[in-house]
């Protein structure tokens, strides 16, 4: 097969001003049944262009790829050649892109300063409400600049604390290190805004330290929203392509599984482990709070999965009951809301091998005993996204996972 599709994965970079748009790129869903299948689709995952929004993972589970317009014939001929039965789940990406910006700007309505879950905020507004709550809550919150990505934007973080000395148990959490994961930042944020502002969780920060990052990776994020909606990675210039995937860049077996070098890729990990200043940015944070920090969450989406490390490796981590036995805890208090529920496990043998990324980072190389990967829901039939409307509803339920959380390291540490 041939797919003539490098040109068009490189055209947001000649096009970086115009906004890019998904006419009639489609989003397919294939349950591979056997071997053959599977290597078929697991051999796409390595051509330009091919978007896996679901990894093929196991035989029988499904998978979401999205594919552009000239090599949609070749692949579904390729699959009814071969017998594959497949489903297309979104007709025309850029439809829904569009449907999503509407309900972007009609619920837009949060004053400067404040917060909002009914629209996705942009970094500014993010930053803003930040500040409004360090200048607002002094003796509560502070803001922390943990370093700054690779267009000079501040990566900022909410340092929350009700408690005083110094060896308090701390848990560290950030959002949006892949930029197009938009659901992942207002669950940050709604987690600073029940920390600091709802009196009722004011025990929640008494015994416990939150630093909290909402944006991990600004300059993608404000790609996603100014460019090219689907943006994954960095916006670091590479010789042929943009970016770098984040969580394929971290120092700890870097490059051994489920990543690439190639430049294009959806998952390029980077021309060296801690090639950019985002990362570096969360490696320096963790190393020197790592003797505080016991708990590392990371949001992504989607798919329902509390993930924890190795992301390298099959081999499950010495603690891996203890980690299993939180992930129930968790998954019990999310689905007591609304009746969602998430798959527990390490990240290697409940998806697949992915190395470099930073849970496995927080616990192998800075000592962080209990470390997730939080894969929110996604956007059912429209895909990736939850639309606006949705973003109540999931950081309401999330929000009782995370007091799970909390309770556990109260109780263990505090
Ligand atoms: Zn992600």
């Amino acid at each position: 097969m041939k797919f003539l599709v490098f040109g068009l994965v490189c055209l947001g970079l000649a096009l970086a001003e115009e906004p890019f748009h998904y006419d009639g790129y489609k989003v397919y869903q294939i349950v591979p049944r056997t071997e053959e299948e599977a290597y078929y689709l697991k051999a796409l995952t390595e051509e330009p262009g091919f978007d896996f929004w679901a990894y093929p993972r196991a035989l029988n589970a499904t998978v979401t790829v999205m594919v552009p317009p000239d090599v949609q014939v070749g692949f579904e001929n390729d699959l009814e050649a071969k017998n594959m039965h497949f489903e297309v789940l979104i007709n025309d990406v850029e439809s829904t892109i569009r449907d999503e910006d509407t309900r972007q700007r009609m619920s837009r309505s949060a004053a400067r300063g404040s917060v909002s879950f009914t629209y996705y905020m942009r970094y500014n507004e993010i930053v803003s409400y930040l500040t409004t709550i360090a200048d607002t809550y002094p003796s509560i919150a502070r803001l922390i600049v943990i370093g700054h990505s690779y267009e000079g934007r501040a990566i900022v973080a909410l340092r929350i604390s009700r408690g005083t000395g110094s060896n308090r148990p701390e848990i560290l959490v950030d959002a949006g290190i892949h930029a197009r994961e938009w659901i992942a930042p207002p669950v940050a944020l709604y987690l600073i805004n029940q920390l600091v502002e709802n009196t009722a969780n004011a025990y929640l920060s008494q015994d416990v330290d939150w630093v909290i990052i909402p944006s991990l990776n600004p300059d993608g994020y404000e790609y996603t929203h100014t460019n090219t909606r689907l943006w994954r990675k960095t916006r670091t210039p590479n010789t042929l392509c943009y970016g770098v995937d984040p969580n394929r860049n971290f120092d700890y077996y870097w490059m051994v599984a489920g990543a690439s070098s190639s430049q294009c890729s959806e998952i390029y990990a980077g021309p060296r482990a801690f090639s950019e200043s985002e990362t570096q940015a969360l490696r320096d944070y963790l190393h020197a709070n790592s003797q505080r920090i016991k708990l590392y969450l990371t949001f992504h989406s989607y798919g329902n999965y509390l993930l924890y490390p190795w992301g390298y490796t099959s081999a499950l981590p010495a603690n891996n009951e203890e980690l299993y036995a939180l992930g129930v805890r968790v998954n019990d208090a999310i689905r007591a809301v609304a009746g969602t529920t998430y798959s527990i496990g390490t990240s290697t043998n409940l998806l697949y091998a992915a190395a470099g990324g930073s849970d496995d980072y927080a616990k192998g190389a800075a000592g962080v005993e209990l470390a997730y990967c939080i894969e929110l829901p996604g956007g059912g039939n429209v895909g990736f996204n939850p639309p606006a409307t949705s973003i109540w509803p999931i950081v309401q339920e999330t929000w009782e996972g995370i007091k799970a959380y909390h309770d556990y390291i109260r109780d263990k540490y505090a």
